[in-house]
């Protein structure tokens, strides 16, 4: 999965002190196949993949982050970007009614999206009518009528028995019936076909004109994947849309199609949909689709975390002494489990990270009260039995000991596992460092 590959790339990255242009190119040629097994279109890959690269480079070698998260927030960074930064508000017209209308294939979701927004509106204190300008299948007027029933709100349609209605004629008679009764917003239904052909692009395109919407939404099923390039293109072309509604997201679609259509459109996506009840509904949100694209969610957290909190010259002085080979201290081993502390739940941060995994067992036996005990026991050292522990003899330790309120047992346990921390840093020392990741106790 992109997960998997993602995690397998920023593992080779770990340890490295910065970021080369190997690194990079490795690490790209891994999202680019991410990403087309997510179904973006392949330009839109390209032209991520180009970005990415271009900031990967550019980019100063992040204090706060080591290189796997600061190539992970690069990622996300532009992902987010192309999505839309903040989400899109709906317009709403200086004159009401404000006129929203609903494009797309048939089986997209429209009627079902009316239903959604139509409630969402409701609930903000507007007062909308949907109306049924789908005439085409036999039962689209009847299926509106028990969105709208569930909603709680009016539905225009045709009257029963009028023979074949004439959907432009029904949504132009919506807007002179919604402004005698005060509604303020309309949402307009219309048909759809399964695939894009002529007809349904100028019948969309009538009733486009026939109401001159504020708003054309253009509804997108997520799962149809590659193929949104093309309908979107084709609705783009043949009516026009302001903003995109991506539904279905309650499947196992990967989000490629809201990276694809919002990069060759231009057009923010505004709505997300994710099951079939009129509350799977929100505005959309690009972050959450990025780390749902990625795959990584928990550790675009981290890296927020660590960025927010991280000591960044603390970080630096231990990359520094890293690469430099200098031996990793006592005084090193407590300032990088303070750090981690201030970021919260030790366990909790460090199984976040990728390639974490081989410390679970070491992390989840770890808790606060250890942490603070080892706290102790460390400022009760002298300078130089931090930074050379060989020199801790008997007497030292039961000094130790009795200066932090513990045993000589917890202080011969600690010089134990510090040693072994001492020894994983320094082969990881041979790889570059790997600063701001902590000294690992337990
Ligand atoms: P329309 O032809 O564009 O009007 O599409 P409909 O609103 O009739 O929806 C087609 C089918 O998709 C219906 O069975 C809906 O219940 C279903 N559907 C619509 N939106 C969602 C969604 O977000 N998630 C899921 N799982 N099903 C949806
Ligand atoms: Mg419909």
């Amino acid at each position: 999965t992109l997960h998997d590959r993602l995690a397998a790339t920023f593992r080779d990255l770990r340890g490295k002190g910065r970021l080369s242009d190997a690194d990079i190119d490795a690490t790209a040629r891994e999202i680019r196949v991410a990403l087309l097994e997510a179904d973006v279109a392949l330009p839109v890959v390209k032209a991520f993949i180009a970005a990415v690269k271009e900031r990967a480079r550019g980019a100063e070698v992040s204090q706060a982050l080591n290189p796997a998260q600061q190539v992970v927030k690069i990622v996300n960074d532009e992902l987010v970007r192309i999505l839309g930064g903040e989400t899109r508000r709906l317009r709403f017209a200086k004159n009401p009614p404000t006129v929203v209308m609903l494009a797309g294939l048939q089986g997209a979701g429209k009627t079902t999206l009316a239903g959604k927004l139509a409630l969402w509106l409701r609930e903000q204190g507007h007062q909308p009518l949907l109306v049924a300008a789908d005439l085409q299948r036999p039962n689209a007027v009847n299926q509106l009528q028990v969105v709208g029933e569930r909603a709680g709100v009016s539905v225009y349609a045709p009257e029963p028995g009028n023979g074949v209605g004439d959907p432009v004629a029904v949504a132009r008679g919506s807007l002179e019936h919604a402004r005698a009764k005060q509604y303020d917003v309309v949402v307009v239904d219309t048909a759809g076909r399964l695939g894009i052909d002529a007809d349904l692009m100028q019948q969309a395109a009538d009733i486009r004109d026939a109401v001159q919407p504020d708003e054309v939404l253009f509804v997108l099923d997520a799962m149809i994947g590659q193929d949104a390039v093309v309908t979107a293109q084709a609705f783009l072309d043949g009516v026009g849309f302001d903003g995109v509604v991506l539904t279905k997201l309650d499947g196992d679609a990967r989000g490629g199609a809201a990276l694809s259509v919002a990069q060759l459109t231009g057009r923010s996506v505004m709505f997300a949909s994710n099951g079939e009840k009129l509350q799977d509904f929100d505005v959309f949100h690009p972050e959450r689709m990025a780390s749902r694209i990625l795959g990584m969610g928990d550790v675009l957290t981290l890296i927020e975390q660590a960025e927010k909190t991280f000591d960044a010259e603390q970080s630096a002085k231990m990359a520094g002494k890293l690469q430099s080979g200098e031996d990793f201290t006592l005084d090193d081993f407590l300032a990088q489990m303070q750090a981690v502390r201030k970021m919260g739940s030790f366990g909790k941060i460090l199984g976040m990270l990728p390639g974490m995994g081989q410390f679970r067992e070491q992390i989840d036996n770890l808790d606060e009260r250890e942490l603070d005990r080892v706290t102790a026991i460390i400022q009760s050292m002298t300078p130089a039995e931090r930074a050379a522990p060989k020199i801790l003899n008997g007497s030292r330790r039961a000094r130790i000991a009795r200066g932090s309120g513990t045993k000589v047992s917890d202080v011969n346990g600690l010089v134990d596992r510090f040693a072994e921390a001492q020894k994983m840093m320094r082969s990881l020392a041979g790889g570059g460092g790997m600063p701001g990741m902590p000294g690992m106790p337990g």
